[in-house]
């Protein structure tokens, strides 16, 4: 009986052509360096200069410059949206490049790699008289000095991002373990080191979540890396598998989950193939039937991405979402004013023959400046504040809550439920608060 057997693969005869091939300038290893050293000197900046942090011991959150209160929690929690919604569009377009170029984790683990392998090369270089066991031994010895106290700077620069930097730097030199910033300094030097040392890539594979989640993220259009080898021409050499971080051999899917799409099989295949005179069979692809990145057949819109309604609403909706954001942050008050009846009582009759309503107040100076705050009453005829002078100064930063009275003369005549308006003058913003209230007055029989 006849068996039909597979054809053997033809594999075309490849010339070297030449030996010395070199990548170009533009290759993604370059790339993702610069990106990594942008990303490190932002990742230790943002909260030294008050761009983001959540200052938890004062109970503030700071965001490009400004400060919100615990009590301005709408815009926090529209700001953390946010970003987590730029961070889900990034992936919905653009795939893991988050993970590839942008996260810490990835930037660290491949930094102490580097690290590590610089200093195996210098101990061998200048140990080499001693036998394999002693060099090995300074080897670690060197790599885990170097990665505790990088550990200790990356360990503060992170609990800087809910600590005021200068508070927790007295903590750090005063060896403080017993606050909560200090045990919380110590604990995640532990876990960085831990991390960095031991963990790595590893980390990306089994606790980040946000790996798993691009399964769902991701569509037929999203940006992957993937094989594609029309000519069969691949000549085995794993290049790529070998420089892959996380270990992996892409020719078998683009969609393997260890995959960050960071493009250095990429460069590894073109450097290889480049010597036969022929192109990379590993590319960056708008999905695995897309076409190639950069493909000057495509309309410019294409090229950025934007390649169904799908991501034209995204894109949209960054654009509103960011523009209500910084609209939203540039119309707050710098002086918080809330003003609100204390109906526990809902009047009170004065020896002075005048009926009281008592409010309550809150203030809050969340500017830079001293602030003054004059409140006024309109629409309530012969009113009167129980005050000294209804006039308040804040310091900087300062919040005063109180409770406060208003009177008017008792009189028959005058009716139950009066609706007037507290206002709040602000200096020196300028900016005036209009409360609508109501005035209780004893029921007429
Ligand atoms: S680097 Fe390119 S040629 Fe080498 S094994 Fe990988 S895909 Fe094949
Ligand atoms: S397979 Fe390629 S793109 Fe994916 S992680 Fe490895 S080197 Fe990076």
């Amino acid at each position: 009986m006849l068996v039909d057997t597979p054809k053997p693969k033809v594999r075309k005869k490849l010339p070297v052509v030449n030996k010395d091939f070199q990548l170009e300038k533009f290759n993604w290893h370059r790339v993702r360096r610069i990106i990594h050293v942008l990303c490190f000197l932002i990742f230790v900046a943002l909260p030294f200069f008050n761009v983001m942090r959540f200052d938890i011991p004062r109970q503030r959150f700071y965001i490009f410059g400004n400060e919100l209160w615990i009590n301005e929690f709408a815009i926090i929690f529209f700001s953390l949206l946010f970003l987590m919604f730029v961070i889900a569009a990034i992936s919905i377009m653009y795939g893991r490049v988050y993970c590839g170029y942008l996260c810490p984790q990835m930037i660290f683990s491949e930094a102490s790699i580097n690290l590590e392998e610089r200093v195996k090369t210098f101990v061998s270089k200048y140990f080499a008289k001693r036998s394999m066991a002693v060099r090995a031994w300074i080897q670690r010895i060197a790599v885990y000095a170097v990665l505790g106290v990088g550990s200790v700077f990356l360990a503060f620069v992170f609990i800087s991002y809910f600590v005021e930097p200068r508070d927790l730097l007295g903590r750090l030199l005063s060896l403080d373990i017993v606050t909560a910033g200090g045990f919380a300094g110590a604990v995640v030097t532990l876990i960085t080191f831990a991390d960095f040392a031991f963990l790595r890539q590893t980390f990306c594979t089994t606790v980040c979540p946000y790996g798993y989640l691009q399964g769902i993220l991701g569509d037929d259009h999203t940006l992957v890396v993937q094989y594609r080898d029309p000519e069969e021409i691949c000549v085995e050499c794993k290049k790529c598998i070998r420089v892959c971080h996380m270990g992996i051999d892409i020719r078998k899917s683009p969609y393997q989950i260890e995959c960050i799409h960071c493009g250095e099989c990429v460069d590894a295949c073109k450097l290889i193939m480049g010597k036969f005179g022929k192109d990379t069979l590993i590319h960056y692809a708008w999905g695995e039937k897309g076409e190639l990145l950069g493909d000057k057949k495509m309309k410019w819109y294409q090229r950025i991405g934007v390649r169904d309604v799908k991501r034209l609403a995204v894109f949209a909706i960054i654009l509103i979402y960011g523009t209500s954001l910084a609209v939203a942050l540039s119309l707050r008050h710098s002086v918080l004013v809330q003003i609100a009846p204390n109906r526990a009582t809902l009047y009170r009759i004065g020896d002075d023959n005048r009926v009281y309503n008592t409010f309550r107040m809150t203030l809050a100076n969340r500017g830079k400046q001293e602030a003054t705050v004059k409140l006024s009453i309109d629409g309530l005829p012969d009113a009167r504040f129980a005050l000294d002078a209804p006039e308040f100064k804040l310091a900087s930063g300062e919040e005063l809550k109180r409770e406060f009275e208003i009177s008017v003369p008792k009189s028959d005549a005058g009716i139950e439920v009066n609706h007037f308006r507290i206002k709040a003058v602000a200096t020196p913003d300028s900016t005036e608060d209009v409360f609508e209230e109501t005035f209780i007055m004893p029921v007429r029989r």
